[in-house]
């Protein structure tokens, strides 16, 4: 038995984990209490345990996502995508770890997107993910980690597909919207995940807390919903369950926001990511 919402219901940033975490289980969770549309991003490469040296190595960790994306579709009324990307968090790693100058390690990084957009280009995922540090870093990784996403948007502009950015927390990203519209990416097409209520310069992704999506119903602007549920065991409080948008959506619904609940799960994904999710739901 699920609980029907009437309505299209996307968890715009989760990740699945069917080696280490509950996996197609979460979805089917999900699932039961409304949920219909998921988009999975591929954890950072490290969860995975793949330590890249060549952009070729970031290739299983894609493939796990499209794997588990496979899975999830056989039980989502609607529909899953992979979104494919390198986490920013990545750069720290290589420099401040295994000793890479910022340049070796953007140059890797960038290798990494262009197989992710390998698979774009074959239909085989939706959407790139790229983004700087949350956390202070040094000038030169910040530089390094800027040139990264201007690439992905570069990628994004070639391919016609949306990006998902990882970034400090912030509500003015219109620095990085010149970045996209110099790159030839309308910045409308570039996602903050993690965002809160209001977002200046792109569209924000916001984690289903409901003071935060009380200010993003009220803004008027498009918007999206997720969790940035991690799917990882020893990590289960860090972030919102899979229930979580499905349940917010109720509540959404229950407060008279239906104007909103069709902006973040109909109209913004189709402007975003060219999805139609009502065509999708059988
Ligand atoms: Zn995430």
């Amino acid at each position: 038995m699920t609980d029907d919402l009437d309505t299209p219901v996307l968890d715009n940033h989760i990740h699945l984990d069917p080696r280490h975490g509950r996996g197609v289980d979460a979805v089917e969770e999900f699932v039961r209490l409304g949920g219909t549309h998921l988009l999975v991003v591929n954890k950072p490469s490290w969860h995975l345990g793949v330590e890249p040296d060549e952009p070729a190595d970031f290739r299983p960790v894609f493939e796990e996502t499209i794997d588990a994306v496979a899975t999830a579709n056989e039980v989502l009324p609607g529909r899953a995508w992979p979104v494919l990307g390198v986490h920013p968090g990545l750069i720290t790693r290589l420099v401040d770890e295994r000793g890479f100058a910022p340049a070796v390690a953007r140059d890797l990084m960038c290798g990494g997107l262009d197989v992710a957009s390998e698979f774009v280009d074959d239909d085989e995922a939706l959407a790139l993910k790229s983004g700087r540090p949350h956390y202070d870093v040094s000038d030169a990784v910040w530089d390094a980690s800027n040139a990264v996403t201007r690439h992905a948007f570069e990628l994004g502009a070639d391919l016609d597909c949306a990006v998902q950015l990882h970034t400090e927390a912030t509500e003015d990203l219109t620095d990085l919207a010149a970045v996209a519209e110099d790159a030839g990416l309308d910045p409308s097409r570039v996602v903050k995940h993690y965002a809160a209520g209001r977002l200046k310069g792109l569209t924000p992704s916001v984690m289903s807390r409901k003071d935060r999506l009380e200010r993003a119903a009220a803004s008027g602007e498009p918007f999206i919903m997720e969790t940035d549920f991690v799917d990882d065991p020893e990590k289960p409080g860090m972030v919102l369950g899979p229930k979580t948008v499905p349940r917010r959506v109720r509540w959404l619904l229950g407060n008279g926001h239906d104007e909103a609940v069709r902006r973040a799960h109909v109209e913004t994904p189709a402007a975003v990511y060219g999805i139609d999710t009502e065509a999708t739901v059988e």
